[in-house]
């Protein structure tokens, strides 16, 4: 037999970064109750045509698109947004505004692998439904912010910028939206010299460009100093305004903004406004990223619906998490190894880690029918708290004794107190 490996790009979660994981999915349910999000659960596979119908060519190439057995052009959804677009044009399409929706899950993407970069990795996502208002893009970074907090990283910072001022100047020039996309896409790979070639329009090309130089002291700084560049291009003047509020609204809440890119264009085609990631200086790729996508749930069949979401990549958070050495925040629930003295002991030994059990504490049952000396060897390796023995001579009188594995004492107590006795060392 061959060794099997996981496919190029799959890993697997071994126990102490499944724990890791599941830590930093479950402050992402947090937060999304924090903020009134609530979570829905749509399938990993989907038809190719909601997933392709506005990813834009660079995810489109990339996605696990297969034939299912009834002929079906399907994939694994590379993002969550298509398939949350999809119910707000239907299934909620009737729920007041706004709405705010919260999904968790893996998504699926043909990266080639690196650090940080996998084909099957976790998301969480929030989408707010139904607002244009900066404080609805600023609470997409709120809560941003709160997630990466809960995790316990440090020296994290927010990266802005506005696709609206580069598509308000390219609109007004009269670039039309498919030639738009294909320019923001070479901007997002950074290949600049590629994207301007696409303009014929030399004000327009010189104004892009003169973009790219701006740089204030400050975040503040750098958007007054965009404002002032697009001048002559209203609506693009809008778009930096706009920028400038949701600014105001984030740093005034305490939110580590340092950078204000003036050409900031993030992989997915549907951005219209607010585009922002999330770095740790440990990283060279963003931990999250997000922004407004307002004309989305429009091309998508539904009612016109002004949005704006944010995706985090999870495993991008455990590994900085890892590199920065962030512990969990400790375990509040007991753990205990149940060890019968004999075989005869056993059927009564079970009944007492059911009991403990269903009090809160996870019991490990001794299963190898090892000896007294090595079960508590091995409860040692195991760095549970207590370790309970069932004997005869104790369970005669009701009993069991008890041993503390950190203080390394042990005593007989009455099995009706046994629960209090594991359980006290919360207090
Ligand atoms: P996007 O949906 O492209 O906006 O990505 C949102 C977040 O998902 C990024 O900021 C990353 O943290 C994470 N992400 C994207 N691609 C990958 C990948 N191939 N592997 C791991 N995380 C990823």
């Amino acid at each position: 037999m061959p060794a099997f490996q996981t496919a190029r790009g799959m890993r697997d979660l071994l126990p102490e970064e499944a724990e890791r994981l599941n830590y930093i999915i479950c402050k992402a349910r947090e937060t999304a109750q924090y903020y009134g999000y609530r979570e829905v659960i749509t399938p990993v596979v989907e038809p190719y045509e909601l997933l392709s119908a506005k990813s834009g060519e660079e995810i489109r190439s990339r996605m696990f698109t297969f034939k299912d057995l009834g002929d079906r052009t399907v994939a694994l959804r590379p993002e969550f947004t298509a398939s949350i677009a999809r119910l707000a044009t239907k299934a909620l399409k009737n729920e007041p505004k706004p709405l705010r929706i919260f999904s968790v899950g893996s998504v699926y993407r043909y990266d080639e692998p690196q650090r940080g970069r996998y084909r099957e990795f976790w998301q969480s996502n929030f989408e707010l439904m139904g607002s244009n208002r900066p404080e609805a893009d600023a609470e997409t970074i709120l809560l941003t912010n709160s997630l990466i907090k809960a995790t316990g990283l440090r020296n994290y910072s927010f990266k802005i910028g506005h696709i609206g001022v580069i598509r308000e100047i390219l609109s007004q020039e009269n670039v039309d939206e498919k030639a738009q996309n294909a320019i923001l896409q070479l901007m997002d790979k950074k290949e600049y010299g590629k994207a301007f070639r696409l303009i014929k329009q030399e004000k327009c090309r010189k104004t892009l460009q003169g973009l790219l130089e701006l740089n204030g002291n400050t975040a503040f700084e750098t958007v007054e100093k965009i404002k002032k560049h697009v001048a002559g291009y209203e609506k693009a003047v809008a778009a930096a305004e706009n920028l400038l509020g949701i600014l105001q609204l984030v740093t005034e809440s305490g939110c580590p903004i340092e950078t204000v890119e003036p050409v900031f264009a993030r992989g997915l085609e549907y951005y219209t406004g607010l585009v922002f990631e999330v770095y740790v200086p440990e990283l060279d790729t963003a931990l999250g990223g997000g922004g407004r996508y307002d004309r989305l749930i429009e091309v998508f069949g539904g009612e016109p619906t002004p949005a704006v979401g944010v995706a985090h990549g999870l495993d991008r958070i455990a590994l900085a998490m890892q590199t920065q050495t962030t512990a969990l925040s400790p375990r509040r629930d007991k753990r205990a190894v149940v060890i019968p003295v004999k075989q005869e002991l056993k059927a009564e030994a079970l009944k007492i880690s059911q009991m403990l059990r269903e009090a809160g504490v996870s019991v490990e049952f001794e299963v190898m029918g090892r000896k007294m000396a090595k079960a508590l060897e091995d409860a040692d390796r195991r760095k549970v708290d207590f370790a309970v023995i069932v004997g005869e001579k104790e369970l005669k009188e009701g009993a069991v004794v008890v041993r503390d594995m950190m203080k390394h004492e042990q005593t007989t107590i009455e099995i009706g107190r046994l629960t209090e006795k594991i359980r006290g060392k919360d207090e």
